[in-house]
């Protein structure tokens, strides 16, 4: 063990040798790598995590460099997907964590195969529907997993702990949870943070083994109006509960994966995914594209295609984010006149 690196979370006690050398046996999967996703690898990664998976299914824009810590204007110029630029600056950051990045959907499909490895799950993601699904997974592999969201000045966090907590489905009825709805209202930075922070402190004493410690409180807050909300949750389990219930059967499971085409969440932006998971080809793809006008840029992960006020990119795992519009048939037209 690297004594320096690691001095100052040694010296606190609550951690201690016994506690890092927890943490450094660890696998945690952050599913989704935009703001709270990058934030929460960083801390992770600089605390000596053993092993970090992270997945995204997008590329870094200048958009997202205002809250984003791992990107920079490179990987917003280069079309860098988020996973794999975040798993560069990663390394570079602490070389002695393994750390591995799918650029991927998180789908039931896809985390079915990554759960089961990992000691706990963090909900970077951007909207509801993939939340319920990591909820069922959570449950159905006893993974834990933290809930984090935030929109505008205001943010949420939570952690359920299978066979222990409620879960979210317990939840959804009785408590206003936040970041249920598309973000269309803005985000700015230090809302970000503050539900880093209180993920990546439930991530800590959950992996060092600090269970006592654990918050158990739905906690909420604005950094701009001041407003804070612990609300105490845990009579609000369910015995009938569809996900974590005496029946439980993981209804978000089986559900068609985030259907085949669906508005990005905020974004004038739909993606389509192909009926079965594909290896594209990049390369015939970009120069079959050439061929139609337009503009056609890729790197190694991604094509990218302008025509007119459309831009569609196409990944290797054959998903196409169709730029410029939010009409899913417009969206599926423009896929179907490229890829027939
Ligand atoms: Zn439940």
């Amino acid at each position: 063990m690297d004594q320096d690196r690691y001095s100052r979370q040694l010296l606190f006690r609550k951690i201690g040798e016994e506690g890092q050398r927890r943490l450094m046996d660890s696998h945690v999967l952050v599913i989704g790598a935009g703001a709270l996703g990058t934030g929460s690898a960083e801390i992770l990664v600089r605390a000596g995590v053993g092993t970090l998976t992270i997945l995204d299914r997008d590329y870094v824009e200048y958009s997202n460099l205002q809250r984003q810590q791992l990107y920079a204007e490179s990987d917003a110029k280069g079309r860098i997907p988020k996973a794999v630029a975040a798993r560069q600056r990663l390394s570079e950051i602490n070389s002695e964590v393994d750390i591995r990045a799918h650029v991927m959907d998180a789908t039931a499909e896809e985390l079915r195969e990554l759960a089961p490895d990992v000691d706990l799950m963090i909900d970077a993601t951007d909207n509801f529907e993939t939340r319920l699904v990591i909820n069922d997974i959570s449950q159905k592999y006893n993974v834990p997993w933290i809930y984090g969201a935030c929109v505008g000045s205001y943010g949420i966090s939570y952690m359920v702990i299978p066979g222990k907590t409620p879960c979210l489905n317990c939840l959804l009825n009785s408590v206003p949870l936040g970041g249920a709805t598309c973000d269309t209202a803005g985000i700015i930075a230090p809302a970000v943070h503050m539900v880093v922070a209180y993920q990546a402190a439930e991530a800590l004493k959950w992996l060092t083994g600090n269970h006592d410690a654990l918050r158990g409180e739905l906690v909420s807050f604005d950094v701009w109006t001041n407003q804070h909300t612990s609300i105490r949750v845990n009579r609000l389990k369910r015995s009938d509960c569809p996900s974590c219930g005496d029946r439980a059967a993981y209804p978000y499971l089986f559900q068609q994966p985030l259907s085949k085409a669906a508005v990005l969440c905020g974004r004038d932006t739909v993606q389509i995914r192909p009926p079965h998971r594909v290896e594209r080809d990049l390369e015939q793809l970009a120069a079959m594209l050439s061929m139609q006008g337009g503009l056609v840029e890729a790197n190694s992960f991604l094509v990218s295609f302008s025509l007119g006020e459309h831009r569609m990119v196409f990944f290797r795992d054959g998903r196409v984010l169709v730029h410029g519009t939010s009409d899913i048939a417009q969206a599926k037209s423009l896929y179907h006149r490229y890829l027939g």
